[in-house]
């Protein structure tokens, strides 16, 4: 008998924002596996096996899952936000096209609620118009790539999203993402830090190039960046449609 795969979206924090698709996957799993903090989400209960691991761990996760449905399980793949965005379905595919034989299965992506998303709608509308989302991190990939799309994105005179923005093992990373779009972006620029969106702990804080420091990022922060239209209406932030 052959189980299935879903790879899920927790959403950025409340429960409210957990689709009903994602909720009725995890009631029928008999396994979950995920990020430590993420599958800490999940209420235990009779029947249901909670595989959590470490962050870096993403591939020989991807391997288990797969390996646990092939085996007969109802397996869930947790993530934050989205599944699709920096996150496991990625993961998933690059290991069903290292091992073909699982190609077959039931696999499914259920969306979430990104981070952007949520940061966005809690500042108005920042990502008003064109926007690119860029991940940060230079786990895997090289830090000269995030430099020149940062650049080329900003000539571009795109609204960003930046997710990862800084870690312990990379603390000077940031400093020099906000040194390059002060050059390419002139130091009026708006910038919002967005940290733990929807969940007790939400900061939210809106300043300008000049103004941003590195310390205003942590991992719970997405961070947003305006175009050269984005402006403030009131307590909110907008990027016009005609941007
Ligand atoms: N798949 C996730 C992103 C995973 S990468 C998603 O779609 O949201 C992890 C990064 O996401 C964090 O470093 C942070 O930049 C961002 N992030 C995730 N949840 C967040 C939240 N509630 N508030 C702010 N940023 C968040």
């Amino acid at each position: 008998m052959s189980g299935s795969l879903a790879i899920a979206g927790l959403g950025p924090g409340a429960e409210s924002l957990i689709t009903p698709e994602v909720s009725a996957a995890l009631a029928a799993a008999t396994v979950v596996l995920g990020y430590g903090p993420y599958v800490a989400r999940i209420a235990p209960r009779p029947g249901l096996r909670l595989i959590p691991s470490d962050n870096r761990e993403e591939l020989e996760r991807a391997r288990h899952a797969l390996e646990l449905a092939a085996g007969g399980e109802r397996v869930v793949v947790v993530s934050s936000g989205d599944p699709g965005v920096f996150a496991m379905a990625a993961a998933i595919f690059e290991a069903v096209e290292a091992a073909p034989e699982f190609a077959d299965l039931d696999i499914s992506v259920l969306p979430g609620i990104t981070a952007m998303l949520a940061a966005a709608a809690a500042l108005g509308a920042p990502l008003g118009h064109d926007f690119c989302a860029i991940n940060l991190s230079d786990n895997l990939k090289p830090w000269d790539l995030i430099e020149k799309r940062l650049r080329l994105a900003a000539e571009a005179d795109f609204a960003m999203a930046f997710y990862n923005p800084r870690s312990r093992a990379r603390p000077e990373g940031f400093a020099r993402v906000l040194e390059i779009l002060r050059e390419a972006c002139g130091p009026e620029r708006l910038i919002s830090f967005a940290r733990a969106v929807t969940t007790p702990d939400q900061h939210l804080l809106t300043v300008t190039l000049a103004e941003a420091r590195p310390a205003m990022a942590d991992m719970r922060t997405v961070v947003l960046l305006g175009n050269s239209a984005t402006r403030r209406v009131g307590r909110w932030l907008l990027t016009p449609r005609s941007a």
